[in-house]
C-alpha cells in the first residue's frame, strides 16, 4: 500500500471506544465545564484554556502536552506573578557560587560536606554515576554552550511555526517535554562561579558577571526513569545516576539546539548541568512546565513531579512563548507535606504557608540541610526521597493515578483525599525489586578516604 493510503487507512481505523483513562479525562473536562472545580482565587488566570485549548502552540511530534490527569490552566506572565508564584518586589539575581553545592564546595557548610563535594565525590563514588557525569563534564567548556551566530539570519515569517519546529527538534533529540517562555531577567545569575581552585579557597574575586539578556528561553525536560525510581530508595548507588541520566541528556539536547539556532543566525546559549548562566526553576515556570513546590525552589511538573531535570536555551530567535501553568499545586502542597514527612535531613518545612524570600513568595525550606545530607550520605549516592514520595510523580500509567491527579488538582479538600489515597496504596514507600537492575557497591558509599 502506498504510504499516503496506509496513513489514511490507519486514520480510519482509530478506535471509537473510549479507554477508561480517556473516559476519566473526558469526565474531568465535563466536570470543569459544569462548574465543579470551585473558585479560582485571585491568580491572574488566562481564559479557560485546557491542555487541548485552541490557539496553543502544538508540536508535530508531541501533539498533546502530557500533563497526566491534572487539570491545567494557563496563567498570564506579568510583573506581579511568575506562573502561580507571587512577586512582591525586586527579585535580586544571585551569584552562582551561592547555590547549595557551591556553598559546600567553598567550605561554608561542614568540613565533611566540603570534602565530599570536592570532585563531586558524592556522585563519582558509584562507578556508573561517575561514567555518566564524566561525559556530562565534556559539555562544560564555554565554546560548547555559546558562540557567534551565522552572519545571515534565516527569515522567520511565521514565529509560531518556528517555535513548533524548535520544539520538534528537541523532541527528536529525545526530550520528554519542551516549553518556551519569556526569559525573566532575574532568571540569570549575577555572576558565574569561578574555578574549582578559587571555590576551594572561597575566593570569588575572579567571578565573571553574567551580562547576557535574551528575550526567550526554550526549556527541555527529561524524565529520570520511572522503573529505576520504583526500585530505588535514596539509600543506594543509583540515586545520583537518576539525576545524571537526565542532566547529561538535557545537556546534549540544549547544546545541539543552541548550536542549531546560532547556525540559523540568532544568538543562543545553552544552560545545562555543567555550565549554567541561569537558574532553572523560574525558567521552568516561565515555559509552562511546573509550579514552585513546598521544597522551596524546586518545581513540580503535573505528570513527572520532581522526577525530571531540565536544561535551557536562551535566544533572541523570534518565538511564541507558552504560558505558565496552574494545576493547583499551591493548594496541594499546603495540605500534603509528604516530602517533609519523608525528608531524612528535615530540610523541608511543615509550614502551612509560604513566606517572602528575595522578593517573592515560597516555602521556607532549608537547602543547606538538603545539600549537606546529599553530599555526605554514607548509605548511598545523593538522595531523591522527596522525588519518590511526591504524589505528582506518576507512579504508573494507570487510570487510577490519572484519576487521582485529576482529583488532586481541585483544591485543598481533594488534595487531602489524594494524599490519603497515595498513602493507603503505599506509593512512595514501595521498593519494587524486579526493577533493581543496577549493581551496588555499598563499600564505596562512605566519606572520601584521605
Ligand atoms: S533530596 Fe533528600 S534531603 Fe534533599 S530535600 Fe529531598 S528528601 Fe530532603
Ligand atoms: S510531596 Fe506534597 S508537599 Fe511535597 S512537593 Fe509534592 S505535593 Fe507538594
Amino acid at each position: 500500500m502506498p504510504p499516503e493510503k496506509n496513513i489514511a487507512a490507519r486514520q480510519e481505523k482509530q478506535p471509537s471506544a473510549m479507554s477508561r483513562r480517556n473516559f476519566l479525562k473526558a469526565g474531568a473536562a465535563a466536570a470543569m465545564s459544569a462548574g465543579l472545580a470551585g473558585t479560582l482565587g485571585a491568580k491572574p488566570l488566562a481564559a479557560a484554556q485546557t491542555t487541548s485549548g485552541a490557539g496553543y502552540v502544538k508540536s508535530k511530534l508531541h501533539s498533546r502536552i502530557d500533563y497526566g490527569g491534572a487539570t491545567v490552566r494557563y496563567v498570564e506572565h506579568n510583573d506581579q506573578w511568575l506562573g502561580t508564584s507571587q512577586i512582591l518586589g525586586a527579585v535580586k539575581q544571585y551569584h552562582e557560587a551561592d547555590q547549595g553545592f557551591y556553598m559546600a564546595n567553598r567550605g561554608k557548610y561542614t568540613q565533611e560536606a566540603q570534602d565530599c563535594f570536592y570532585h563531586y565525590h558524592f556522585v563519582m563514588k558509584h562507578p556508573f554515576n561517575n561514567a555518566i557525569a564524566t561525559f556530562a563534564m565534556s559539555l562544560m567548556p564555554d565554546q560548547m554552550v555559546s558562540g557567534t551566530p551565522a552572519a545571515e539570519k534565516i527569515p522567520i515569517p511565521d514565529p509560531e511555526q518556528m517555535t513548533q519546529h524548535i520544539k520538534d527538534c528537541a523532541y527528536f533529540l529525545r526530550a520528554d517535554e519542551v516549553g518556551v517562555g519569556r526569559m525573566p531577567e532575574y532568571g540569570y545569575y549575577s555572576h558565574k562561579a569561578p574555578s574549582q581552585d578559587d571555590l576551594l579557597r572561597d575566593d570569588l574575586s575572579n567571578s565573571v558577571p553574567v551580562t547576557e539578556r535574551l528575550p526567550y528561553v526554550v526549556v527541555v525536560m527529561v524524565d529520570q526513569h520511572l522503573e529505576t525510581m520504583l526500585a530505588s530508595t535514596g539509600y543506594d548507588g543509583i540515586s545520583a545516576a537518576q539525576s545524571m541520566r537526565s542532566y547529561h541528556t538535557t545537556g546534549v539536547i540544549s547544546v545541539i539546539l543552541a548550536d542549531y539556532i546560532r547556525k540559523l543566525g540568532y544568538n543562543a546559549r545553552a544552560h545545562h548541568f555543567t555550565n549554567y548562566a541561569a537558574v532553572m526553576p523560574p525558567l521552568t515556570i516561565a515555559a509552562g512546565l511546573g509550579e514552585l513546590s513546598r521544597t522551596g525552589d524546586c518545581t513540580v511538573h503535573p505528570r513527572l513531579g520532581f522526577r525530571h531535570k531540565v536544561a535551557a536555551v536562551t535566544t533572541d530567535m523570534p518565538l511564541v512563548p507558552d504560558k505558565p501553568i496552574d494545576f493547583g499545586l499551591l493548594d496541594f502542597c499546603r495540605v500534603c507535606a509528604k516530602c517533609a514527612e519523608n525528608c531524612p535531613s528535615e530540610a523541608i518545612t511543615f509550614d502551612r504557608d509560604m513566606v517572602e524570600y528575595n522578593g517573592y513568595l515560597r516555602w521556607n525550606s532549608d537547602f543547606r540541610k538538603c545539600t549537606e545530607f546529599r553530599v555526605t550520605n554514607s548509605e548511598g549516592s545523593s538522595c531523591g526521597r522527596c522525588m519518590k514520595v511526591c504524589p505528582w510523580n506518576s507512579k504508573e500509567d494507570s487510570w487510577f493515578h490519572t484519576a487521582g491527579t485529576w482529583i488532586g488538582s481541585k483544591g485543598e479538600a481533594s488534595a487531602s483525599l489524594l494524599k490519603n489515597i497515595d498513602d493507603i496504596f503505599g506509593y512512595g514507600d514501595e521498593q519494587i525489586e524486579k526493577y533493581h537492575w543496577w549493581l551496588d557497591w555499598p563499600e564505596r558509599y562512605g566519606p572520601p578516604q584521605h
